[in-house]
């Protein structure tokens, strides 16, 4: 499925063409939280066992999703503290896109490995996406692609404000 005006996933590819020729892993959601580039990167928060961040290929605007530092691909290779703390982020992240876009519901997932479609596959994270009525529009159903009427930084900068009411309960800022 193709997305209609997506200049910023030029942008994004590249990034990672310039920044993968040297010692990283390669793997983005290992490069990310090493780095001081948090708008840049459209991370949203970074709590003690994961970061939020805006998905750069959205399925939908407002789609977000939680990551895990620890690099691994199953959830029974991902460390407890880090699981209860990516479910709390995503209760909480469904409650802030109910409020800021008016969700009247979410889908809530994870794809685990290439055969679910997993696009990153080595490194689990959970999808956040609002959803309205009538959100499939007819574009979607006859020609399977998107128009994205908002793009990344608008959607940063409307999510951003929520995240100073963080930290979560029970955490130190991190
Ligand atoms: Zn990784």
């Amino acid at each position: 499925m193709d997305v209609l005006w997506s200049p910023w996933r030029y942008r994004y590819i590249a990034g990672l063409e310039r920044q993968d020729d040297g010692a990283t892993t390669g793997c983005p959601f290992c490069r990310i939280p090493a780095e001081a580039r948090d708008p840049e990167n459209f991370v949203l928060y970074r709590g003690r066992h994961n970061f939020v961040i805006l998905n750069i290929h959205p399925y939908i605007n407002g789609h977000v999703m939680i990551v895990p530092y620890a690099h691994v691909a199953t959830l029974a290779a991902l460390p407890a503290e880090a699981g209860y703390e990516m479910f709390d982020l995503t209760r909480r992240l469904t409650e802030i896109l109910a409020q800021e876009y008016r969700a009247m519901g979410c889908n809530v997932g994870m794809n685990l490995g290439q055969a679910a479609g997993a696009g990153i596959a080595d490194h689990l994270h959970m999808h956040i996406m609002p959803r309205w009525f009538g959100d499939v529009n007819f574009i979607t159903t006859i020609a399977e692609t998107r128009v994205l009427p908002e793009d990344l930084p608008t959607t940063y900068a409307r999510l951003c404000p929520y995240f100073d009411q963080f930290p979560l309960a029970g955490q130190s800022p991190a």
